[in-house]
């Protein structure tokens, strides 16, 4: 298997678009690393950079430590899956897994039926070789999909979407799926999505793009917990973002005021008073204090009305208004909470607990 690096890549469409400005990345060898970001951030681009199916105006390209920047996309040896699926309706699923391995040339029919045979086993439809792709629910189209991708033995998987047209169950157990599929075998892949949440649950690690730069790379409880900039906190999860100016920096730790409040926040990096900064909080970091008890000597305290609550599982959210306007969104263990709509409530969040971002 193959890793791929990224060198100083950026795509210019005409002079007015700049769709990608300058990445780095090394993907290791077996990695499974996801590009996400809003529509048109720059996602899709990258992803065919690699492939070779767009030239990058400048930077350079390798797989498997060989510069591949000038290759067109067949000498690169990497596997793509679209949302599409694009089967060949015309042709039988074997026919359709055995495609690539036909272009390709040089393998003797037993060869080639031995391997669909494995691809089909690996995708867990090892009946359906006879069948055509329109007698196969989406789902299924969309493992033969990945088994066709996959039985050249490319160097490389790059997927574009590939879950964005199941429904939501399906797109689930797909990537678990997926991701067993690619441990399995442990090929190196590029994911794509702008779906946050298939992100952080599939990724050993994810970049994640806007406009055309990478904000910030790394393994998603890190990326989660440590967002770099105010973006970043905002697009992956959910994040209460306090923003304001600093008002006064002591040692490790800054205190920010953020209009009704001062909030007090670790810092890891050097800071002036006046600076113009957010202070990260995820819901799963705020606690409940009572209302009425000592809740005034929490540090970053707030006060407020339970407006809605929902379950989600293994958790439960809150959100709530404050007594100066602002919702809070916090989030608890099922069961350790037994608050309600129209409860008040204090919330109060520890300064190590906070992050705090330029903006
Ligand atoms: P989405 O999630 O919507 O697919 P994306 O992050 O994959 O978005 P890209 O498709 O890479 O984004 O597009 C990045 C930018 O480049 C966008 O502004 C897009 O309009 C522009 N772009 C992409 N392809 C072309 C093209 N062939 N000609 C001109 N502009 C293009």
């Amino acid at each position: 298997m193959s890793g791929i690096s990224l060198d100083g890549i950026t795509k210019r469409y005409g002079s007015d678009v700049l769709a990608v400005d300058g990445v780095d990345l090394d993907i290791e060898s077996g990695e499974f690393v996801t590009l996400v970001g809003p529509s048109g951030c720059g996602k899709t681009t990258t992803l065919r950079t690699i492939a070779g199916f767009e030239q990058p105006t400048s930077g350079t390209i390798r797989i498997g430590g060989e510069d591949v920047t000038d290759a067109p996309p067949y000498e690169r040896n990497t596997g793509m899956v679209f949302q599409d699926f694009a089967l060949f309706p015309h042709m039988t699923v074997h026919d359709n897994v055995a495609y690539g391995m036909e272009a390709d040339g040089g393998y003797t029919d037993e060869e080639i039926d031995a391997r669909v045979a494995e691809m089909l086993e690996l995708v867990e439809l090892p009946e359906v070789g006879d069948r055509y792709p329109d007698q196969l629910s989406g789902g299924q189209q969309q493992r033969i999909a990945l088994a066709r991708a996959l039985a050249p033995k490319p160097d490389a998987l790059l997927l574009d979407e590939p879950l964005a047209s199941l429904d939501k169950k399906l797109r689930e157990q797909m990537q678990v799926e997926l991701r067993r599929i690619q441990q399995e075998i442990g090929i190196t892949t590029v994911f794509v999505t702008h779906n946050q949440e298939e992100a952080l649950t599939m990724s050993d690690r994810l970049a994640v793009m806007n406009d055309g730069r990478f904000e910030q790379v790394g393994p998603p409880g890190d990326v989660y917990d440590d967002p770099d900039t105010r973006f970043v906190a905002d697009f992956l999860g959910t994040a209460n973002i306090f923003d304001g100016d600093v008002a006064d920096v002591d040692g490790d730790y800054v205190s920010v005021d953020v209009g009704d409040a001062t909030m007090r926040t670790v810092s890891r990096f050097d800071v002036d008073v006046g600076d113009r900064v957010s202070v990260i909080v995820r819901p799963e970091r705020f606690t409940f204090a009572d209302a009425s008890a000592d809740g005034g000597d929490a540090e970053n305290a707030f006060d407020g009305e339970i407006t809605f609550r929902r379950h989600l599982g293994s958790s439960v959210e809150f959100r709530l208004e404050t007594s100066t306007g602002r919702e809070l969104v916090v989030v608890r263990r099922s069961g350790s909470e037994d608050r309600r709509p129209d409860d008040r409530v204090a919330v109060s969040v520890a300064p190590d607990d906070c992050r705090l971002v330029n903006r």
